[in-house]
């Protein structure tokens, strides 16, 4: 935990995760914002459910 680096969008520097912003340009860091986190994850398994319903429909339906 205490050593992982988050890569600026901006800018692409490495900041420390403890950071909720840039060091180097001062743009908010992506990765701090448990809203986002929560919406990721819903969009996530929205996608592996079409990714698992589509490996289902190509076996069960002929050629
Ligand atoms: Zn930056």
């Amino acid at each position: 935990m205490s050593h992982e680096k988050i890569t600026c969008l901006f800018c692409q520097s490495k900041n420390d995760k403890t950071l909720k912003n840039c060091a180097n340009c001062g743009m908010a860091l992506a990765e701090n914002h448990p809203e986002g986190k929560a919406r990721w994850s819903f969009f996530q398994k929205a996608f592996w459910g079409i990714v698992i319903f589509c490996l289902v429909m190509m076996y069960y339906l002929p050629r």
